[in-house]
Parts: structure tokens; sequence; C-alpha cells
């Protein structure tokens, strides 16, 4: 029913058959694109814009490798940040269920699937993590809610706390809080009552019991096949009783993931795990790669355009290799080098992976070189002509004087990029002495 997002792309990009840099007609209209695609995904519109904001910027003048087309390119770079936004902090599906015993407090609407997710979450946190779990239900609203927990406890082998009639929620917890402490139970998992709608009642009680037992984790349970609602559920949820994490259940049916990017965007809230199905075992992290996927409806082309791009810098990596082994090392190769240190984190990083240069990285940061000098020492380099670039003994003083104006910068700085580039070929040429397979060689791994 749905074209892919790859599909569309493919169109919009077909008859641009050059290569090189993403134009920002290009990207616009691609965009365009992208913008339907994450709608019938049930993106939600505010969020949907802000995301292609994003993107725009990343894709205008990206370079397009050899052997992907630019559609392709646009896709991997809107893959990338989808992943970007839907990951939260710290590990997937970590909880913080230290100082035994730890409350976990359920929440959601009726039919969200809480009481399934309750159940799955404890089978999980019992085999995987080795922890003895205990259940309770606290709904006494929904009759045989508390039975459904007691009977999916039996099957899935973790204890719920014995059903007594007539008690109100907080009593109930604050009584499953005694029996985990008595039983010696690492974990105790509270699943409150769920209501079509969000009435002040609902809230109210899980405010209570949240102050009676103090929650480690208050794990909300949405559906993520109501796309947009789920987003306002939990943002009303959140506002009124604190929520730690999202669990998107019926991840299996055939939404389009779309609220998942929402609910990252708008409540910013990590979505901890989601669910794929009925059975006790259907419970998953959360992949926010599995979702991108998803919302692109595509997988391959990620893969593709990734392994392009290896390909590419593999063979920049071998043809520099060559030329090194030569000595030779001039201000374009000092520039790759310059971008590739500010993509790898630093020059410390990338400098203590060459042998050799572990004196020079020491030297760097002691000069204070950081992200800031990285760019202004490209600027430097993007203010000479290809002659000069090639062959850095050219700049006599006039030369350097119209390079340093033309980065904004004065020439005592062009003169510092240029002991480097001369301290950096005396150190390839060495290296290079040594011959293949020796520490260039090595370095270059
Ligand atoms: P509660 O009212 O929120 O406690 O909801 P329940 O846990 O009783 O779940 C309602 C229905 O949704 C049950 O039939 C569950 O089996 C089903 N369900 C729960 N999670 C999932 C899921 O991830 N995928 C699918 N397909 N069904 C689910």
């Amino acid at each position: 029913m749905f074209e892919s997002l790859s599909e569309r792309l493919g169109g919009v990009f077909d008859r641009l058959t050059k290569q090189g840099a993403l134009s920002e007609d290009d990207v616009r209209t691609a965009m365009r694109e992208v913008r339907v695609a994450l709608l019938e995904a049930d993106v939600s519109l505010p969020v949907a814009r802000q995301f292609i904001k994003a993107v725009e910027k990343k894709a205008t003048g990206a370079s397009v490798t050899k052997s992907v087309t630019p559609g392709q390119q646009v896709v991997k770079i809107v893959h990338d940040e989808l992943i970007a936004t839907l990951a939260g902090e710290g590990e997937p599906g970590a909880l913080r269920i230290d100082n035994a015993p730890a409350p976990i407090l359920m929440v959601g609407l009726q039919g969200s699937g809480k009481t399934t997710t309750t159940a799955k979450l404890a089978k999980r946190l019992k085999e995987r993590d080795r922890k003895k779990v205990l259940m309770a239900s606290l709904d006494v609203n929904r009759p045989a809610a508390m039975e459904q927990l007691q009977i999916l406890g039996q099957q899935i082998g973790v204890d719920t706390l014995p059903i007594v009639k007539g008690e109100d929620p907080v009593a109930i917890a604050k009584r499953a809080k005694t029996q985990a402490s008595l039983g010696g139970y690492d974990v105790y998992m509270l699943d409150t009552a769920g209501r079509l709608h969000i009435d002040a009642e609902l809230i109210q009680q899980a405010a209570d019991v949240r102050d009676v037992v103090n929650p480690r984790e208050t794990l909300l349970v949405v559906d993520g096949l109501t796309g947009q609602d789920a987003v306002n559920v939990a943002t009303e949820f959140d506002d009124k009783i604190g929520v730690s994490g999202v669990v998107l259940t019926r991840m299996d049916g055939d939404g389009r993931g779309g609220a998942a990017l929402s609910m990252r965007a708008i409540t910013g809230k990590p979505i901890k795990f989601v669910g794929l199905g009925e059975k006790m075992d259907a419970l998953e992290t959360f992949e926010p790669e599995r979702v991108a996927g998803r919302i692109l409806g595509m997988g391959d082309i990620v893969a593709l355009v990734e392994k392009a791009q290896q390909t590419l810098e593999a063979e920049q990596a071998e043809r520099m290799m060559k030329r090194f082994q030569k000595g030779q090392f001039n201000m374009n190769d000092l520039k790759m080098q310059l971008e590739q240190m500010m993509k790898m984190g630093g020059l410390q990083g990338m400098m203590q992976m060459m042998p050799g240069a572990a004196k020079m990285a020491k030297q760097m940061d002691e000069a204070g070189l950081d992200d800031k000098i990285l760019r202004q020492q490209v600027a430097l380099i993007n203010s000479m002509t290809k002659k000069e670039r090639a062959n850095p003994q050219l700049l006599q003083a006039s030369r350097k004087k119209r390079i340093a104006a033309g980065a904004g910068m004065e020439v005592a700085d062009l003169n510092k990029l240029l002991k480097m580039q001369r301290q950096m070929s005396d150190m390839m040429k060495k290296m290079g002495k040594m011959g293949k397979g020796g520490m260039l060689k090595q370095a270059m791994k």
C-alpha cells in the first residue's frame, strides 16, 4: 500500500545521473518526499518538520560516492538522522533495579498491553538478569484483572502477590513492598489500573501509589498502533506522574513506527522496550535501527551506501599510503587528515593510533589544538590554490598574506600550519622507508 521512501526518492533522482555533491535543489526536492513518507509512517507534523530541517542541513553539500545514486545517499542520511533521533541515552533496555527490592511502576491506558507487558518484563528479568521478581496487580476496577496477572505469573514461573478482595490500590502497593522485603525479592512490579481515557481518578491513584513506593522506574505502556494518540498519552502521564521510560506495544502490527519517532522527539523519554506479540517472550529491547528501517521501508539501501562509503575510504587510504611511502605529503593530504581527525573525535585519538606519533599528539595537545583549530586549518588550506596545496614550498610572503587573509587569519597561523605539514611530511618519509608491512601500514589499519 505504501510506496517506500526509497522508491519515492528513486523517482526524484532518476534524472540526476551526475555524481558529486548534493545541491540545495536536489535536497529540497528529496525532502518533500521524505516528508510524505514520514507522515505516512504516522510521524506527527511538527516532528516531521523539525526532522527535515536537520536532515536538510546535513544533506546539502554531502558528497555522493561513486557506487550509489544521490537518492540512495539521501536515504542513508535520513536513516542516520532517524537513528540519532530515536536513540536515547544509556544502554537500551537498561533498568535501574539495584537496591533490592526495587519497585517498578507500570502505568498506561486499558488495553495498551500493560498487564501482558508486566509479565513479559518479569519473565525477562527472571531469565536474563536472574532476578527474583514479585508482581502485584493494583487494578481493583476491572473484573478479573488480578486473576489475569496471577495466571500469567503461573505460566512464567513468577510469584504474584496473593489477592485480597476489597483492598485499595495503595494498600496493595504497601503489602507488595513489605512482601518484597520479607521475601528477599530483587524487584517488585506494580501493575496499576488502566482506563479507556486518562481521567483524574486514574492519575490520582497512580500518583498515590508512586508516593508510597517511590518507584525506581515508572514505565508507561502505550499501544504503538495508536500513533499520535500514544504521544499525547505519554505527554500527559509524564506531566502528571513522571515517566522514566516507555514501552511501545503492538510493534508486530502494521504500524509504521512513526509513533516511536514522535514519542522520542516530543516527550524526550527513552523507549526502553517494544512488544512484538502476545506471547510471553515477545518483548525486545528497543532498537533504533530496526524502527528507522521500518519507517523508511527499506534496509538494503542503507547497507549498500555504508559499503560504498567503506570502499571509498579504503580506496582513499590505499592511495594515500602509496604516496606516503614515497615520502609525499602535501596540503591535500594534510587537509584530508585534518578532516578525518574531526570525524574521529579529535587529534589525540587519531595520532595515538600511529606508532611514533604519540609525542606529536602530546605537542599538539599542549598547543591547544582542538576542533576549532582543526577547522581553521582546513579553512587556511581551502584558501590556497591547487598548485600551492600540491606544493607548499611555493608559499612565499605575498602568497602567505593572501592565503591568511582569505581564511580570515594571521600569517603566523599559516606558518604554524606549514610547520605541521613539514613535520608530518618528515614523519611520513621515515615511516615510508620502513617499507611495506612496516609501521605505516600498521598505522593505516
Ligand atoms: P492492559 O489492559 O493494558 O493490561 O492490556 P493487556 O495486557 O490485557 O493486553 C490487551 C491485549 O493486547 C491482550 O490480548 C494482549 O495479548 C495484547 N497484547 C499486548 N501486547 C501486545 C503486543 O506487543 N503485540 C500484540 N500483537 N498484542 C499484544
